[in-house]
């Protein structure tokens, strides 16, 4: 395995004081990871450094191409003190499938992760320790050979921030209110839906502004051909309790695998519960909603953990779902998802490090 350089900052930033005022994924730590990929070399020169800006041309690949891939997860401070990553090798398990995906040479699973740890121990005091709040890990990969045309990068980085951060809706728990986007589609099979790659978040910006506008926290995105089956929420996949039976999308290519959905599924199955991963129609939804059999509706994903739907509008059909309130299945799987991410419940499958 490599070597990391480490080079500490001379200047190390105030750490935030208030964490009632930490946002989501605006302050950013002291230090970053960087590793270099050069054809023929392979990737290389993995080192710790100041944060700071990177000198990139501005006939970088990535920034003309969209050849770039990222992930997204948090470490967490046990209420032991211990400072625990939830299923990392999951997030570099996706990232290496959105390199091949992207055509971006794969990392080795295992360094980054130990990279990742190393990170994460020397911006350990960045940890906050409020309720709800954690440290934000974003590795990326972009691509920077110096060339407008379009062909896979030669030469790449991949860089590790961290960031500090506390609720990602100011909603908390409590229920959203969600549309279902009719117009824009997020991504197709055979596209690069199961990725997480800049495009795919491009693509979701319109919609997700004109929901903003309309004040609606997210959209609920339905397939690219048919605009018929229920995709993810926002940037979140999305479950629905519907009589017995807890649904969620199957994956099928154009929606992401989220470490929290596979989390839930588990759980919920764990529990003895009626979980299935199925094409779901908005109209058999629409169609439960009136029968009285939509108990509850939410998403999951690293941001938020678990988000309540609470209304949720399709043309002029609206849907209130349980009175708005959380539900008894979306509480128990906070519950027990961030019991065991800050360490305040027994972690019986091992998913934490
Ligand atoms: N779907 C999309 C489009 C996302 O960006 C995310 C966040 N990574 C998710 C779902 C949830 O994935 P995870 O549970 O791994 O955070």
């Amino acid at each position: 395995m490599q070597e990391i350089r480490v080079e500490l900052t001379e200047h190390p930033q105030p750490k935030p004081t208030d964490s009632s005022k930490l946002g989501f994924g605006t302050i950013f730590t002291d230090h970053m990871f960087i590793m270099n990929y050069d054809e023929g070399e392979g990737w290389h020169d993995a080192r710790i450094v100041p944060f700071g800006p990177i000198e990139l041309s501005p006939a970088a690949m990535c920034l003309h191409y969209g050849q770039s891939v990222f992930e997204g997860m948090k470490a967490y401070r046990a209420v032991d003190g211990r400072i625990l990553l939830f299923r990392p090798d999951k997030n570099m398990a996706r990232l290496n499938s959105s390199n091949d995906r992207l055509c971006i040479p794969l990392i080795d699973e295992e360094f980054s992760k130990k990279a990742i740890e190393k990170l994460v121990s020397i911006e350990k005091d960045w940890i906050p320790s409020a309720e709800g709040t954690s440290l934000y890990i974003r590795p990326f990969i972009i691509g920077i050979d110096p060339h407008v045309g379009v062909h896979p990068a030669q030469h790449l980085l991949f860089i590790v921030l961290c960031s500090p951060v506390g609720a990602y809706y100011p909603e908390g728990l409590n229920p959203v209110k969600i549309y279902v986007e009719t117009n824009y589609v997020r991504a197709v099979k055979g596209g690069m839906g199961y990725t997480k790659t800049a495009g795919n978040y491009a693509a979701s910006l319109k919609a997700q502004d004109e929901a903003e506008k309309q004040n609606y926290t997210q959209v609920l995105w339905l397939d690219g051909v048919e605009r018929k089956y229920i995709e993810e929420v926002g940037t979140m996949n999305v479950f629905f309790v519907i009589g017995d039976e807890i649904v969620t999308p199957a994956l099928q290519g154009s929606i992401l695998p989220g470490i929290t959905r596979m989390s839930a599924i588990e759980l919920l199955k764990s529990w003895g519960m009626n979980v299935v991963e199925r094409k779901l129609s908005i109209d058999e939804l629409a169609q439960a909603a009136q029968d009285g059999k939509l108990k509850e509706a939410f998403g999951t994903g690293t941001a938020a953990v678990i988000s309540p739907i609470g209304h949720l509008k399709w043309g002029d059909d609206v849907m209130n779902i349980n009175n708005g309130e959380i539900g008894p299945i979306s509480q128990r799987l906070y519950d027990t998802l961030t019991g065991i991410q800050w360490g305040k419940i027994q972690d019986e499958f091992g998913w934490t490090v």
